[in-house]
């Protein structure tokens, strides 16, 4: 298993600067998407369609940008994280249908509660499910495991028989923007990684080509601060 390591410090004045960024961009990107939105309202137009999900794939991008802006997690609270796991699971039920894949769920857990930031927690999941619904174009299985470890501590693990990384491009999976996809932005990882960090938890990688990729979580029951 790989942990992902960035270097910590480049990271950080990078992520201000790219969470204050996507900041300035948000306003103006709401009013241009509002406009548009009224342009539509006239009849279909397939050019505005396209404007619209462009500036859904900018909205993305900026609130992916401004999680790295934020140096810890702000709203710990007492999270069923068993329920999370459920609820965004379920989020990808008509999709993973759609594309042959099969979703199954060990969720092992006796006490599901943990301190975290739901919002947050659910969002790494929603990345890491979607990595690997995409490595997976022909279809497949995705197993989520959630289990209590000796130490306290809770892992969670997303595996999928995919297409997998090879060793050299694992390495890379910390520099931000680096992505094999031709509409992939590169910054799934890295804000997965962000926030777990600021979780104080740890995410690791196992993958191997052909065979397939499961990510590890790791995360303490309470945060100690
Ligand atoms: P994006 O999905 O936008 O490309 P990510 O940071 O989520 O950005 O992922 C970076 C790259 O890591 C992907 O382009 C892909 O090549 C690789 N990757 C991530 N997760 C998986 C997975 N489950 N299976 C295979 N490759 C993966
Ligand atoms: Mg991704």
């Amino acid at each position: 298993a790989e942990e992902i390591i960035y270097q910590k410090e480049k990271l950080s004045v990078i992520g201000q600067l790219a969470a204050g960024i996507a900041h300035e961009i948000r306003n103006p990107l709401t009013a241009v998407k509002g406009f548009t939105q009224l342009l539509k309202t006239e009849e279909s137009n397939e050019y505005l369609d396209i404007m619209m999900e462009e500036m859904e794939r900018i909205e993305q991008i900026v609130s992916d940008l401004l999680v790295l802006g934020k140096p810890q997690a702000a709203n710990i609270e007492m999270v069923n994280i068993k329920r999370i796991l459920q609820r965004t699971i379920s989020l990808f039920h008509a999709e993973a249908m759609l594309h042959n894949i099969e979703i199954v769920q060990e969720l092992d857990l006796s006490d599901p509660y943990i301190e975290g930031e739901a919002d947050k927690l659910k969002q790494v999941l929603i990345n890491l499910i979607k990595n690997a619904m995409e490595s997976m174009p022909k279809g497949g299985e995705i197993i989520i495991r959630a289990k209590q470890l000796p130490s306290e501590e809770i892992l969670i693990q997303v595996m999928d028989n995919g297409v997998g990384i090879p060793p050299e491009r694992i390495e890379k999976l910390g520099e931000p923007f680096f992505s094999n996809k031709e509409k992939g932005t590169g910054l799934g990882l890295m804000i997965c990684n962000r926030i777990i960090k600021n979780h104080k938890g740890k995410m690791e990688i196992d993958s191997e080509v052909n065979k397939g990729t499961t990510i590890s979580i790791t995360l303490h029951k309470k945060i100690a601060s």
